[in-house]
């Protein structure tokens, strides 16, 4: 471990509350791995306080930050540009500080979630591109999950199926200029049968399954399930949830969320250090943290 000293470049979890974040444990590894002179901390941020948090950040030339919940869209007023990913997703998990010619210290924000959930669904590319998908829920992630789909997936059709189907037709209308082919289309939950059962991408962008409800199921009937299709679960906690094991066992194709979580730190780790997250010791660090 690389001691502390007057060159340590610490970066923060900016969020309300912190207590379960893995993120420490995750970049703290990539840095330990790699000698860099780092130091991630998670920091609890009341939600009237974001704006003194950010311009802690810059007086005390923080290499940057993540963001997460509740702080993900108010962040924006704060900072000082945001990446495409950020404004079309109107939210930010990662700030990067940048220092001009002339010493001036500019926060930057970006959305690498983005990225993230698309990292794990290349290598299945060819057989979910242009077909139908659909996304569970209609919050945070549900809203980049639509977007990185959209912009790199092309689907035929991409149904939300939402308790809160108002909340889902707000993605539909704020996404509108990255839908060239109309494909979003809105579900009530319990009508969505017919497209779960088309669609060749399912994507759980609920809580539902996690930890300690491990006995939910996003979708409880497993004779909707096929070998074509692909199932991703931004659930990490368990790392394999029940509604996973259920697409596996009718042959379909699971993907876990822990995927998800360590793409998007090595987006932004890639962002504040300019190095690869060594993703092999990581995932080990996470196997303990995530088993349950
Ligand atoms: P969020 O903004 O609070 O949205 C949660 C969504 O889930 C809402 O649409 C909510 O519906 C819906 N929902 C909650 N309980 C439900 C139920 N019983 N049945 C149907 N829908 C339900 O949260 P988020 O930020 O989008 O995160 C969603 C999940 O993704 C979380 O578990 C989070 O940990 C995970 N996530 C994972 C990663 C990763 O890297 N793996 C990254 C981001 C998020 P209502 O609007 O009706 O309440």
């Amino acid at each position: 471990m690389v001691a502390i000293d007057a060159h340590t470049r610490p970066v923060t979890l900016l969020g309300w509350p912190i207590e379960h974040t893995l993120s420490p444990q995750i970049h703290n590894t990539g840095f330990d791995h790699q000698d860099l002179n780092f130091l991630y901390t998670a920091s609890a941020v009341p939600p009237d306080q974001i704006g003194e948090a950010v311009a802690g950040l810059r007086a005390l030339n923080f290499a940057g930050a993540n963001v997460t919940i509740p702080h993900k869209e108010r962040v924006i007023a704060h900072l000082d540009a945001v990446s495409e990913e950020a404004r079309a997703v109107g939210a930010v998990n990662t700030i990067v500080l940048e220092e001009s010619d002339a010493g001036a210290r500019r926060l930057r924000g970006d959305n690498t979630d983005v990225a993230g959930f698309l990292d794990p669904l290349y290598s299945h590319r060819d057989r979910v591109e242009h077909r139908r998908m659909l996304v569970f829920g209609s919050g945070g992630a549900a809203r980049a999950v639509a977007y990185a789909l959209l912009r790199s997936m092309r689907p035929e059709r991409l149904t939300l199926a939402a308790r809160s189907p108002e909340k889902a037709e707000q993605i539909v209308r704020d996404l509108d200029a990255c839908d060239e082919e109309n494909a979003l289309a809105v579900r009530p939950i319990d009508e969505a049968g017919p497209d779960v059962r088309t669609s060749r991408l399912l994507v759980n962008a609920t809580p539902v399954g996690m930890a300690p409800e491990t006995e939910a199921s996003i979708w409880p009937h497993p004779e909707d399930f096929n070998e074509d299709q692909v199932a991703y679960d931004l659930v990490y906690r368990p790392r394999e949830t029940r509604w996973l094991r259920q697409v596996a066992d009718r042959g379909g194709t699971p993907i876990a969320g822990l995927s998800m979580l360590i793409a998007q730190a090595a987006a932004s780790y890639r962002q504040w250090t300019g190095r690869e997250l060594p993703r092999a010791p990581v995932r080990t660090a996470l196997t303990r943290g995530t088993e349950r």
